[in-house]
């Protein structure tokens, strides 16, 4: 079967790492059909618009795609593409797991967590009111008068929305992840203490779906503080964890950090009818087209899209693949080598050759 996939190579270094996972995914044998479009900084510079409604369609009829990183140009309408792309296509599953690769270094060993962030409200979901505009003025003071608390009058505000029917699809998502994975353990992160009606809503809902699973899944609660401290000392004793979008986004570059780095840390972005696989890092515009930096991350979210179309043969292929080259060391890129100096360091396009070399020995 020849699947249809979306291909967006983004900007900065996006079209290298992209690059490097699509040869890696078809060195695999799986049959893929490319639908190329742009969004970000090359979008803008094609058709004067960051996130073309073709792209979304392109992704709309896919269903699935493989996205590189973009810039968020400073000073624009757009908080951010990617936030867009998921609000538009409601992805609101973000799965981000943190996994230990032997070769890797790394303070820790063995990880093996999974973040499930939710990605559609909370404060990301965009509304902000501009200290000193009149909109502003008028809110603190609807506020002030029905909640009978003051808010300083020089304040900019902005919203954080957390609903009962999100919650509980997210949480959801988590227990049948952990289901269909083989976990054992979901933690409910939160801050529920301080936030009672929104983290408070989140945890709830937690607790309610968490009984449909139980006697299949355990359930844990977590406030979000305490789960920095405790992942930094006892990462082990987590297995997948689900959080509200904002301490999700933070929480999994905690876990990136004990896996090695935004270098390897691949990212999902799943919704009811279409799915976009991304690495967690972004553009690093200093590095773009000097053929440097790591593919793994992207060539990693590839396995994950290979998994999500059902090709898990691929995707074991590739991530064994990928797993030699990383163990061996010798064709890596300068972040994973001891001395970041080293003249051997391999290029992205050389990383991604040694992996195609693997898959086809
Ligand atoms: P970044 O992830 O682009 O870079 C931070 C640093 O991490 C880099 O300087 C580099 O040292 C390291 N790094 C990142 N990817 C690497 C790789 N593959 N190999 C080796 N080292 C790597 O984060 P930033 O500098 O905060 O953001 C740059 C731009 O990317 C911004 O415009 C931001 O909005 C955007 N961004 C996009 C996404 C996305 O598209 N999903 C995610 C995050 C940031």
């Amino acid at each position: 079967m020849t699947h249809k996939i979306t291909l967006i190579p983004g900007d900065g270094i996006g079209p290298e790492v992209a690059q490097a996972a699509k040869r890696c995914i078809e060195a695999t044998g799986v049959k893929i059909q490319w639908d190329e479009v742009i969004a970000g900084q090359s979008a803008l510079l094609k058709t004067g618009e960051l996130l073309p409604q073709s792209t979304l369609d392109s992704i709309k009829k896919n269903k699935v795609a493989l996205k590189g990183p973009i810039t968020t140009p400073v000073g624009t309408g757009f908080r951010s593409i990617n936030v867009a792309i998921r609000q538009a296509l409601d992805l609101y599953a973000c799965v981000r797991p943190a996994k230990s690769y032997a070769g890797v270094r790394s303070y820790y060993k063995d990880i093996d967590l999974v973040i499930i962030r939710e990605n559609s409200e909370d404060l990301y979901a965009g509304i902000e009111f501009e200290e000193g505009l009149e909109p502003t003025k008028a809110l603190i003071d609807e506020i002030s008068r029905l909640s009978k608390k003051n808010i300083r009058p020089d304040s900019g505000i902005s919203i954080k929305p957390i609903s009962k029917s999100a919650s509980e699809r997210i949480v959801r998502f988590a227990f049948e992840y952990a289901l269909a994975n083989n976990r054992k353990k979901v933690t409910c992160v939160h801050k529920a203490n301080i936030m009672k009606f929104t983290d408070g809503l989140f945890l709830n809902t937690a607790r309610l779906v968490a009984e449909e699973f139980s006697g299949k899944i355990a359930f844990e609660e977590a406030i979000v503080d305490n789960m920095a401290m405790q992942l930094v000392q006892k990462p082990h004793n987590y297995d997948v964890l689900v959080l509200p979008n904002l301490y999700g986004d933070i929480i999994s570059d905690l876990c990136a950090g004990l896996i090695g780095g935004l270098g390897i840390a691949p990212g999902a972005n799943i919704g009811k009818e279409s799915a976009v696989f991304e690495a967690v890092h972004g553009s690093a515009p200093k590095y773009a087209g000097l053929n440097k930096v790591n593919p793994t991350a992207m060539i990693l979210s590839g396995v994950l899209m290979l998994r999500h179309i059902k090709e898990e043969a691929a995707a074991m292929k590739l991530e064994e693949a990928l797993k030699k080259v990383l163990s061996e060391g010798d064709s890596v890129t300068y972040d994973l080598k001891p001395d970041r100096q080293d003249p051997t360091a391999a290029g992205t396009k050389e990383m991604a050759d040694a992996v195609i070399a693997n898959i086809r020995r």
